[in-house]
Parts: C-alpha cells; sequence; structure tokens
C-alpha cells in the first residue's frame, strides 16, 4: 500500500508546483482573454446610446416652472441666468453624425447663424474629425453624456464618469473642455422635478452650465413634416431663448429642411440669433475651455483606446461565424472517420492469437508524473509483445521515475 500514497504525494506536489508557477502559455493565454473580457465590456459600456429622444411632459409642482432655460450654481444652489429678450439660440442635440451634422453646419454657416452643438461622448470618438470641424467654423460644444444616459436615474459617480469621459473625449477630438451641458430626455425647467433639481444643482456645483429650452422644434417624431417642425421652433408670441433640435439620432431631413423657415420666421419677429454664451454675456472661452497639452493628449489616448476595442471586437464578432462553421466541419470530419474506422475493424477476421509487436512511445519532457503512469501500465499489462522505448529529451527524469517506480516496485 505504500506505492500509491507516494505516487499521489509526487502528484499532488505537481499539481501545487503548476498552480503556484503555471506554464508560460497559460499565463499568456490568461492575459489574453483577460483583455479580451475587458475590452468587450469597456466597447458594450461605451458604444450603447441608452435610449431614443424624447421630451417629458411638463410639470406644475416644478420648482424651476417659469425660470428661464440656463441654469448656473450659486452658493450650492441653481440659479436661472436672466436671459437677453429677442435673443435666441438654436442647440443641436445627439450628434455628431457623420452625414447630418455637416450639412447641418453647412446650411447654419450659409444662413449665417450660430449654434450651439450638445455631443453624445460615444459618438465623438466614432467621429472627431466631424467635431474637430464644428469647433473650426466656430460653433459651440456642449456636453449631453457619454452615452445618451438619463443622469437623473444612475449614482453620482456614474453620472460624473459619464460627464468625465464625454469631456476628455471632446478634448481629444477638438481641444476644449466644455462647461455647457444638457441632460438626455430633459426639455424647459417647467419638466424638473424636486429631485432633479438636485441633482443638477450637483452638477452646476462642479462647474457645469445647464443648458435647458424653451422652445421644442420636436424633430425626433418621426411623423412630423419640416412645416410642422418649423412652427414648433418658431412658435406663438411667447418668448423664446434656447430652441432645442436635433442633428444626430437618425435620418434629420426634415429638421434640415426646416431650418431656413425657423430663422426666417424668427428674424421677422425681430429675434437675432445668438449662440448660448452670448446669452449668458459669457467669452467664448469660458464655456469651451482650451485645454492644456496634456488633457488633450489625455482625449487622443481615449478616442485612440476606444477605437481599437471597437476594431477589436468587430474583428472578433466578424471571426466568430468562420470559426463556428470550422468546429462543426472538423466534428463531422471525425465522426465520418470514427464510423469508418469502426466499420473496418468489425469487417477484420478476429484471431485471438494474433499478438504483433508494439511499442509504448511515451512523448516526455520533464513530465515525471506521466512517466511513471506509463511505467505502471506498461508493468502491468500481460500483452506478450510489449517492448519499453522512450522518446523522452529528458533522460534523467525518465531515468528518475523508473528507478523510483523500480523501487517502489521493489518495497511492494
Ligand atoms: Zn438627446
Amino acid at each position: 500500500m505504500e506505492l500509491p500514497r507516494r505516487l499521489s504525494a509526487a502528484r499532488a506536489a505537481e499539481i501545487r508546483r503548476r498552480i503556484s508557477r503555471p506554464p508560460a502559455h497559460w499565463s499568456l493565454l490568461a492575459f489574453i482573454a483577460c483583455v479580451l473580457v475587458l475590452v468587450a465590456v469597456v466597447q458594450g459600456l461605451t458604444e450603447e446610446s441608452v435610449g431614443q429622444s424624447r421630451t417629458p411632459a411638463s410639470d406644475a409642482r416644478s420648482p424651476l416652472a417659469g425660470s428661464d432655460p440656463v441654469l448656473t450654481g450659486e452658493a450650492g444652489r441653481l440659479r436661472s441666468r436672466r436671459l437677453p429678450p429677442k435673443r435666441v439660440a438654436l442647440t443641436y442635440d445627439d450628434g455628431p453624425d457623420p452625414v447630418w451634422t455637416p450639412r447641418i453646419a453647412r446650411a447654419l454657416r450659409r444662413l449665417r447663424v450660430p449654434a450651439t452643438f450638445f455631443l453624445v461622448g460615444s459618438h465623438v470618438v466614432e467621429h472627431p474629425t466631424v467635431v474637430r470641424n464644428l469647433r473650426r467654423e466656430g460653433f459651440e460644444l456642449g456636453n449631453h453624456t457619454f452615452t445618451h444616459a438619463d443622469v437623473f436615474g444612475m449614482s453620482q459617480m456614474m453620472r460624473r464618469l459619464q460627464l468625465d469621459a464625454t469631456e476628455n473625449a471632446i478634448a481629444g477630438a477638438a481641444g476644449v473642455r466644455p462647461r455647457l451641458f444638457r441632460p438626455p430626455y430633459s426639455s424647459g425647467p417647467e419638466a424638473i422635478t424636486p429631485g432633479q433639481e438636485r441633482a443638477l444643482a450637483r452638477m452646476t456645483g462642479e462647474g457645469h452650465v445647464v443648458v435647458l429650452s424653451d422652445r421644442d422644434g420636436r424633430d425626433w417624431d418621426p411623423g412630423r413634416s419640416s412645416a410642422a417642425i418649423a412652427r414648433s421652433a418658431v412658435g406663438g408670441r411667447s418668448r423664446a431663448s434656447v430652441i432645442l433640435l436635433h442633428d444626430g439620432g437618425g435620418e434629420r431631413a426634415r429638421t434640415l429642411a426646416a431650418l431656413p423657415r425657423i430663422v426666417r420666421g424668427l428674424r421677422a419677429r425681430g429675434y437675432r440669433f445668438v449662440a448660448v454664451s452670448d446669452l449668458l454675456g459669457v467669452r467664448r472661452a469660458a464655456v469651451d475651455v482650451p485645454t492644456t497639452g496634456w488633457e488633450r493628449l489625455r482625449g487622443r489616448l481615449l478616442i485612440a483606446a476606444l477605437t481599437a476595442a471597437h476594431w477589436l471586437t468587430t474583428i472578433l464578432m466578424a471571426l466568430l461565424a468562420p470559426i463556428a462553421v470550422l468546429i462543426l466541419l472538423r466534428a463531422a470530419f471525425v465522426v465520418t472517420l470514427a464510423h469508418r474506422h469502426a466499420r473496418k475493424r468489425r469487417a477484420l477476421p478476429s484471431d485471438s492469437s494474433f499478438t504483433p509487436s508494439a511499442s509504448i512511445v511515451v512523448p516526455a519532457f520533464n513530465e515525471a508524473v506521466v512517466i511513471e503512469r506509463a511505467v505502471r501500465s506498461f508493468v502491468a499489462s500481460d500483452y506478450p509483445e510489449l517492448r519499453w522505448s522512450s522518446s523522452t529529451t529528458d533522460r534523467r527524469t525518465a531515468q528518475r521515475a523508473s528507478s523510483r517506480h523500480s523501487a517502489s516496485s521493489r518495497c511492494a
């Protein structure tokens, strides 16, 4: 009974050694697997936009009912800025879009109308050149979260992550850190609840200016024509300061077609188009703060890392189908050959006296456990024509295993 105990002790020691010092290829595989999982998680978290645009219904009990739509922080509280009359800012949400944002920007330049674009960070990562061009053409940039997330339904940490990641992406793409922020799924101040007011107060306390709207073009509604969008944006006799439109999140041909009517309609009523910074009476650099070299580099690294993650997951997804097909083909091939082999074996005449010479070849390299098992199997076999041969490249290991087995056999 000495032999099994000694062998199992040797095997346990080998297993312990393998766990504490795994072979290099296992460490490499584990590292690659960890990287791929991390890339997939990052990709999943950053690339998916959450939900579609909509405008919440107004609430008569809102603490901000009757306020102007641009909010700043003062002594830990939200403060609605009194906006100048007959000045209106056009704002576009949910971009950048590679098709519609440049077209809308071109139409705005032709009409000599400034505008502010509230950008979704994950789209900035995909289309940094569009953002760079917007900045170069003189448009203001704002933060609209990284994944178009409802900032009122998440923890403060996640909220900060959404805003910081977008800020970094815009810094990398255009060299500015936007201070203007618009929460997704927001509309006018009258729709803000007391809980949302507290969350907005925290954001303004961190240096952001919250830009809501007091006129909604309702271009997120797919059933509305360009004329209807223009009518909603121009509105009736009530005062307009900030108009909400969209350059991303879908096909924006109707929004683009409505623009000349909106501009004509509001100019006819004596309005002048300005940027949000003009409404606030501050310089452009106060709302789009130029970045330092390190901030810009950090933003570019973020864009590069997320772009690499995007391509890596795209390639992996593309490879998934051919790999699955190859596995199925291999399985079918093995089953076919096994079936054929079994049929051939059954067809052979059975002769119990037929005992050809056989060899056991042990593929061993520093594998004491494998050699031990082979030796044990060899000794236990009653096959008459069995001969021992070893392919080991480490003869000392084989000799050690053989001598250990001989010693064990003598003990037994
Ligand atoms: Zn939005």
